[in-house]
């Protein structure tokens, strides 16, 4: 099912010690999500990211703008009429009743036709069960769970009515490391088997890189850019997006264009620079700095950092911090100078007032 929001807008009136304030949640905000894609909503606390998903599930209604499933506007139609499930992160079990029980109650009100009979709501039950691999949990209570087996129960129980929507708000936050890439891979499968369109709320990129089809970087209730994960690391539209993409942080140098040549202080680093006479910011991802004898990139060297199997060398140039990761093979370096070089087409440049990419 296509999920079609047209500018969207969603205001919430904040009430405290005698006065209120208005916060614009969601802004004009418009986005198609394709039929079966899985779509990350990416970006800081408070970019209005949960409350995109509750503007979806039908628990806010916008101030303006429409929501279409498929073809039908659904705008206005109560959560219950909405074929939609929902993880949330807090797994939001009941306590008192057995993980079948937790995935059996949705099946009371079902998407479609008739409430199943006692025998076929069991059969349901335990087919997603299956699907997601905890049938052998059914006869437990969740809090003889796990974090990580809670949360497939939280799963399964969206997915037990068959939605033709899926909603997931960070999902994984409150699982560790390991847990969260192996769940991660196990929604992707599901999702994927079930072609069910999915939306996937994050603030973490890592995790928005591992998963998505499509990736929305959001601030302040709008959309920053919108593409595959490819095209959003690779060609970013601003500097909020570059940065927000790829850990270590994309590396920024003031620099400016003079002459159709490209400088960083007094440093060439390139000729032929199409472009009018002007300030820039340069940006470059660590992992497009290559540590090469010849390099024009001239830093100070400060110290190196273990991230993960990378070893990441920070720099100094002209200022500002420069890392790079270390490639295999190369000897530590301990102290001194270090000469980088950075491909023509690997290079982004930023306008300093606006923020927005120049194209080359
Ligand atoms: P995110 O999910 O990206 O962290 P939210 O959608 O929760 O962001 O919140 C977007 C903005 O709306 C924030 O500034 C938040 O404080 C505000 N907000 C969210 N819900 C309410 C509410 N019920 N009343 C008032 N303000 C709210």
């Amino acid at each position: 099912m296509k999920i079609t929001l047209e500018n969207l807008n969603k205001i919430y009136i904040a009430r405290s010690k005698g006065y209120s304030e208005q916060i614009v949640a969601v802004r004009d905000f418009s986005f198609v999500f394709p039929e079966g894609k899985m779509v990350c909503l990416l970006g800081p606390s408070g970019c209005g990211k949960s409350t995109l998903l509750s503007l979806i599930n039908g628990l806010e209604t916008p101030d303006s703008g429409k929501i279409y499933f498929g073809d039908e506007d659904v705008t206005e139609w109560p959560p219950e009429k909405r074929a939609v499930g929902m993880v949330f992160q807090n797994y939001a079990l009941y306590s008192h009743m057995s993980v079948r029980q937790n995935i059996r109650m949705p099946l009371e009100n079902p998407f479609r036709g008739e409430t199943p009979e006692k025998r076929e709501q069991d059969r349901k039950v335990e087919e997603i069960a299956d699907l997601i691999q905890i049938r052998e949990l059914l006869d437990r209570r969740p809090d003889e769970l796990s974090g990580g087996q809670q949360q497939r129960v939280s799963i399964a129980r969206a997915l037990v009515r068959r939605p033709e929507i899926l909603l997931l708000d960070e999902p994984l936050s409150n699982l560790d490391k390991m847990l969260r890439m192996q769940i991660l891979e196990e929604i992707r499968k599901i999702q994927e088997d079930l072609h069910v369109t999915t939306v996937f709320v994050t603030h973490d990129q890592e995790e928005a890189m591992g998963i998505a089809d499509l990736i929305v970087v959001m601030r302040d209730g709008m959309i920053q850019q919108a593409g595959s994960p490819e095209e959003v690391y690779r060609f970013p539209d601003n500097i909020f997006t570059a940065r927000f993409l790829g850990y270590p942080e994309i590396n920024l140098v003031s620099g400016s264009v003079r002459s159709e040549k490209l400088y960083c202080g007094s440093d060439l680093l390139f000729d032929s620079m199409a472009l009018e006479d002007q300030d820039v910011i340069i940006g470059i991802r660590p992992e497009d700095l290559e540590l090469r004898e010849d390099g024009v990139i001239l830093c100070r060297y400060n110290r190196s950092e273990i991230q993960g199997k990378d070893r990441i060398l920070v720099c100094e140039y002209h200022g500002a911090v420069l890392k790079s990761i270390l490639p295999t093979g190369f000897e530590e370096i301990s102290e001194g100078e270090v000469r980088f070089s950075c491909k023509k087409e690997k290079l982004m440049l930023f306008s300093p007032e606006t923020g927005n990419r120049i194209v080359l």
